[in-house]
């Protein structure tokens, strides 16, 4: 009876430590699996940051909000960056922004852009960034756009206007943690020959998108390795 007892005894205690070794190697292994997919995660994270500039000087001349060039739609999710020409050899920045605004009353066509960089270097800003402009077809909804000035036919943009354009895209890949893929032209989205010059000489447009990147390594925001901001 007591032999009989003592094997009833054994058995539990054998399957309790059964139990119990079975829970811990499946935690274990839980534990591998979400290490090895947390670590992953941050590798991918950690590669895909871009660092930030500081923001280049930005005049904000706001279109008036009308269906025409203004129509206030939100611009929910950024996934890039469409660059521009004006295809309007020597018209200004502030040209091209007034001739947006007065679509409002002339109704003749439905455009827009975000920025204008103009023949000096300046950057006029016509829709705020959480709308969207009408500028790039079907990447309207997911992107901004900028327009930039040219002295003539060939569409080849001024030094100011290239350094200008360089700053500007360089500020918005870091505020939007944009990569050199999402950098891409009027050309890319619907084959139209726009920017000119960029489409003619595909070397130079892999050039500027270098160049933005090079501009993001030399002028980082924050000293690298910490966090705090730079004097
Ligand atoms: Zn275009």
């Amino acid at each position: 009876m007591a032999n009989r007892a003592k094997r009833q005894l054994n058995g539990v205690v054998r399957k309790v430590l059964l139990t119990i070794s079975i829970g811990t190697i499946l935690m274990i292994l839980i534990c591998i699996v979400l290490s090895i997919f947390v670590n992953k995660n941050e590798v991918v994270i950690n590669r895909k940051k871009i660092d930030p500039v500081e923001k280049p000087e930005i005049v904000e001349m706001l279109l008036t909000p009308n269906k025409y060039s203004r129509p206030q739609t939100e611009l929910s999710k950024v996934r890039g960056i469409v660059v521009h020409y004006t295809a309007n050899p020597g018209s200004t920045a502030e040209g091209n922004r007034n001739y947006f605004e007065n679509l409002k009353d002339k109704k003749a066509t439905y455009a827009s852009s975000h920025f204008v960089v103009g023949l000096d270097g300046e950057i006029i800003q016509c829709v705020p960034l959480t709308e969207i402009a009408y500028c790039s077809n079907h990447r309207n909804e997911d992107t901004i756009s900028i327009e930039c000035c040219h002295p003539d036919k060939s569409g080849k943009f001024e030094d100011a206007t290239y350094k200008s354009l360089v700053e500007l895209v360089a500020w918005l890949c870091g505020e939007y943690n944009l990569d050199k893929n999402r950098i891409i032209r009027h050309y890319d989205v619907t084959g139209k020959i726009c920017p000119k010059y960029f489409v003619d000489h595909e070397d130079k447009w892999e050039e500027f998108k270098k160049d933005v990147f090079t501009y993001i390594d030399e002028h980082p925001l924050y000293e690298k390795g910490s966090n705090e901001e730079k004097e």
